[in-house]
C-alpha cells in the first residue's frame, strides 16, 4: 500500500500535461510525471518518493508511437520495453531491454521511466547514447529536440515541469555490428555488476557502460583508446580503465576490484567480437 493520498492525472497531449503541472506547482504541490509506475510505486511504498499528484503520460499519443520512417526510428517515451523488444527495429536496444527486470516488468516499464527514473542503472541509455538518438523533450518553454549526448549527464537533463515526449534514432545505426553483454553476479534476472553495449561504425567501435560507475556513461576518451590500433590490445584496456568518469561502484553485486576485472574481460570480448567488422548487418 502507498502511505499518502494522491491526485491521477491522465491528459491526452503534452502541451496539457505541461499546462497541469504548472497549475498544481502553483498550487504548492509536488506533481511527478508517470509512466509505467514501477519504480514511483516501489518508492512510494517505501516513502522514499511523496507526492501530491501524479500525472500519466500514457494517454498521449506521440509519447506511444513506436514507428520506423526512412531516415529515423521514432520511440514514445512510454513505450514499453517489451513492446521494443518485441518490434526488433533496433538489434542493439531489443537486446539490451530484454535483459531487464522479468517479462512481466518489462510488460509496464517504459523506454523515458528506465532513463529519467531514480534506479541509477539506466541501461536503455546505452544503445541511445551510441546511436546519435536525439530527444524530444516538451516542457514550459514549449518544446525542445537535443542531442542526448549533449543533455545527458548519468540521466537526461531537464528542467521543472520538463518530461521526455520521444526518443529519434537516426536508422543508419540500427543495423550496424554490435555486441553486448551483461554480467551479474548471480541470478539470470537482476541488475548488473556491469554491462558494457558496443557497435561500430565507420571503422571505429562506440562504447557505453552501466553498473561500473554510479551512473551509466559513454566516453569519447575511452573509444580513442579502444581504436588505437598501435597498441596492443591488453595495453588498450589497461589505458582506458584508468578513464573511467567517476569512482567504481562497490554494492552487494561486486567490489570495485572486481567490477574492474570483468569490464577488462569485457572490453577485450568488444574488441574481438568487432575486429573486422566495418559493414552494416542488413
Ligand atoms: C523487477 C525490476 C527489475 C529491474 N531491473 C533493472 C535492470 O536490470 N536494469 C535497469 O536499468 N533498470 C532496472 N529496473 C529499473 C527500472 O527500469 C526503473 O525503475 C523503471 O524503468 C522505471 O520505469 P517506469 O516506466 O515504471 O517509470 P515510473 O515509475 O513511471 O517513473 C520513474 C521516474 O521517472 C520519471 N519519468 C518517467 N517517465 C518520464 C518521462 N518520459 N520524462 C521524464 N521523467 C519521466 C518519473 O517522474 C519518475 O521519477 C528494474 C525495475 C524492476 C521493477
Amino acid at each position: 500500500m502507498i502511505p499518502f493520498d494522491f491526485d491521477y492525472f491522465k491528459p491526452s497531449a503534452a502541451e496539457e500535461a505541461v499546462r497541469l503541472y504548472q497549475t498544481l506547482r502553483e498550487q504548492g504541490k509536488r506533481p511527478v510525471y508517470f509512466a509505467g509506475g514501477t519504480e514511483i510505486i516501489t518508492l512510494g511504498r517505501l516513502n522514499r518518493i511523496d507526492t501530491e499528484a501524479v500525472i500519466d503520460i500514457k494517454g498521449i499519443e506521440e509519447c506511444q508511437t513506436l514507428r520506423l520512417d526512412s531516415d529515423d526510428l521514432v520511440m514514445g517515451s512510454a513505450v514499453t520495453l517489451s513492446r521494443l523488444q518485441e518490434s526488433g527495429f533496433f538489434p542493439l536496444l531489443s537486446q539490451t531491454v530484454s535483459e531487464i527486470a522479468d517479462h512481466t516488468a518489462r510488460n509496464k516499464i517504459t523506454l523515458g521511466g528506465n532513463l529519467c527514473g531514480r534506479i541509477y542503472y539506466r541501461e536503455t541509455a546505452l544503445p541511445l547514447l551510441l546511436s546519435d538518438t536525439e530527444m524530444v523533450v516538451a516542457g514550459p518553454s514549449g518544446r525542445r529536440r537535443v542531442p542526448l549526448n549533449s543533455a545527458f549527464d548519468g540521466c537526461p537533463r531537464l528542467a521543472d515541469g520538463e518530461f521526455v515526449l520521444q526518443l529519434i534514432t537516426p536508422s543508419v545505426f540500427l543495423g550496424l555490428p554490435y555486441y553486448t553483454v551483461k554480467i551479474r553476479r548471480q541470478w539470470e534476472v537482476g541488475y548488473p555488476l556491469i554491462t558494457v553495449a558496443a557497435l561500430k561504425r565507420a571503422g571505429q567501435i562506440r562504447a557505453a557502460f552501466s553498473g561500473v560507475c554510479l551512473f551509466p556513461f559513454r566516453s569519447e576518451r575511452i573509444e580513442e583508446i579502444l581504436n588505437d590500433g598501435g597498441i596492443e590490445k591488453g595495453a588498450r584496456v589497461a589505458e582506458a580503465v584508468r578513464h573511467l568518469p567517476g569512482p567504481v561502484s562497490e554494492d552487494v553485486e561486486g567490489s570495485p576490484d572486481y567490477r574492474l576485472y570483468r569490464l577488462k574481460n569485457a572490453l577485450l570480448d568488444v574488441m574481438q567480437a568487432l575486429k573486422g567488422e566495418e559493414h552494416a548487418r542488413s
